[in-house]
């Protein structure tokens, strides 16, 4: 192969690029204006400093303008997000992260969440205001780690807080690289420093300190069980946005060839790392045999193999039902490869079917493994949905037209999210209606948070006067 100039060109400006990238990462303190400290209390500190300012000098339509600006700033640089963030994880697939970050940079809603609420009568008038907690601590996963700082700093800023994040240490360049262009666009916008914040060395004993530290006036933990256990147990206000296992009920009277092509997209959607994505299938006997014909026509290897289901069982996970990191987020051609299972390039999901108490069912896997269950009736259906989404409150998803059996299944798994008839995906405002986030609040039950989640609530009473009825 001969190389031209152009060519070299763009070899060298490759490399010059990824080092400026790398050296940004990894400085801290005074060398990074960009908000990424060498230590916890300092970059606290900071961040309390930055608040006060912002609440005391920045009105509603500069926090508006910085928003934009950061959103201008994230978005000129989405398709490096959507690389680092595989990258670095090594989970997910680039075009999906593409998707992702795009919809929370462009949709996730700023100040206009903020609606504030009115009394008025004989007494005067009163108002309820929401305004800032102060300074936020929010820790972030490694599945969806630059969305979910996107979608926090534009909820938190909007509603007048700075933030501390405390990312997945393993999600820690593209962590840092986010912060670091949220940073570049509040000071294009004039806004002031440090008002997103984090630590160039993430662990869990930094989350701890940050979470107990005097200034932290909110933590928001999104992750698994661990992280919002400890969280909620602070003794100060906290968001919780847990697992989840989420079930696809499909009845008899569902249209079966969308339901299958919903699914996959859905369950194969970023490798399957989206809390809301579809975890497992539990259809009606009747219609069964047809659904699995038809998911077969979307790119997906269908496991029949006894002895390669249990094996790929042992190899992701333990007899404890622990999760083998090393399999999560990964392309399905992956996983399939190390039981020597070889198949085409383009599968995206593995579908198989199991017996309803199966590791892949119970389990939250975050794979493109996709079990299938078959039961006789739409109440086996729905009792073992329920059992299944183990009160995690997060996400179900239903294929029907029967609307007594859609309304049932509803409000039976009281789940956060519950869609109907589309992909999981669908629930985050992704074709389907509503704002997106990545922090969805299933155990304190803010739901799918947006900037009003984080504002407190705060009255004003004006006596005898403003009443004009
Ligand atoms: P994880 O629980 O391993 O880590 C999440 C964050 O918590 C990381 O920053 C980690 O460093 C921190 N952490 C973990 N244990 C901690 C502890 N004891 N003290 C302090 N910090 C701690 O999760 P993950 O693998 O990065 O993400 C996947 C999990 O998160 C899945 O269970 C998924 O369902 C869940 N999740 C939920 C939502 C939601 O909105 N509800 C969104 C994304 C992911």
């Amino acid at each position: 192969m001969s190389l031209d100039r152009k060519d070299l060109e763009e070899i060298v400006n490759l490399v010059i690029g990824q080092l400026n990238e790398k050296e940004a990462l990894y400085y801290c303190g005074e060398k990074n204006k960009y908000g990424i400290f060498c230590d916890m209390n300092e970059a606290i500190e900071k961040a309390y400093t930055a608040q006060k300012e912002f609440f005391k000098n920045y009105k509603l339509d500069n926090r508006r303008k910085i928003i934009e600006s950061i959103r201008e700033e994230l978005m000129k640089n989405v398709e490096l997000l959507a690389r680092l963030g595989v990258e670095d994880t090594g989970m997910g697939r680039y075009e999906d992260k593409l998707k992702k970050n795009k919809l929370i940079i462009e949709r996730t809603p700023g100040v206009e969440d903020l609606n504030s609420e009115v009394f008025t009568g004989d007494d005067g008038l009163t108002l309820i205001e929401l305004s800032p907690y102060g300074v936020i601590g929010s820790i972030t996963p490694s599945t969806n780690p630059s969305e979910t700082i996107i979608c926090n700093s534009i909820g938190m800023i909007a509603a007048g807080n700075s933030v501390v994040f405390s990312p997945h240490p393993g999600a820690k360049n593209i962590s840092m690289k986010t912060i670091e262009l949220i940073n570049k666009g509040i000071e294009k916008a004039g806004g002031p420093r440090n008002l997103i914040v984090t630590v160039n060395d993430p662990s869990i004993e930094n989350a701890q300190l940050m979470m107990k530290h005097e200034k932290i006036k909110m933590i928001v933990a999104t992750g698994g069980p661990g992280v919002v256990k400890t969280a909620l147990s602070q003794g100060k206000k906290a968001i919780g946005a847990g697992a989840g296992n989420p079930p696809v009920v499909v009845d008899e009277t569902a249209d079966i060839e969308k339901a299958a092509g919903d699914i996959i997209a859905g369950c194969s959607f970023d490798n399957n790392l989206p809390c809301i994505a579809e975890k497992e299938v539990i259809v009606v006997d009747s219609v069964a045999d047809y659904l699995i014909f038809s998911m077969n026509k979307n790119n997906v290897y269908h496991l029949k193999d006894k002895e390669k289901i249990e094996k790929l069982a042992g190899m992701v996970i333990d007899e404890k039902g622990r999760i083998n990191r090393k399999f999560v987020g990964k392309d399905a051609r992956v996983i399939l490869k190390a039981i020597e299972v070889e198949c085409k390039s383009d599968v995206r999901a593995i579908i198989v079917e199991t017996e309803k108490d199966h590791p892949f069912v119970v389990n939250e896997l975050m794979m493109p493994i996709l079990p299938i269950v078959r039961v006789k009736d739409i109440d086996e259906a729905i009792k073992l949905a329920v059992e299944v989404e183990n009160r995690n409150r997060h996400t179900a998803i239903m294929h029907s037209k029967n609307i007594d059996n859609l309304s049932r299944f509803a409000k039976e798994i009281e789940t956060t999210i519950f869609v109907k008839n589309a992909p999981s995906f669908a629930g985050l405002g992704f074709g389907g209606e509503g704002y997106p986030t990545f922090t969805i609040a299933g155990p304190t039950g803010e739901g799918l948070t947006s900037a009003r989640s984080f504002a407190r609530k705060r009255r004003c009473s004006l006596v005898e006067s403003f009443s004009i009825k």
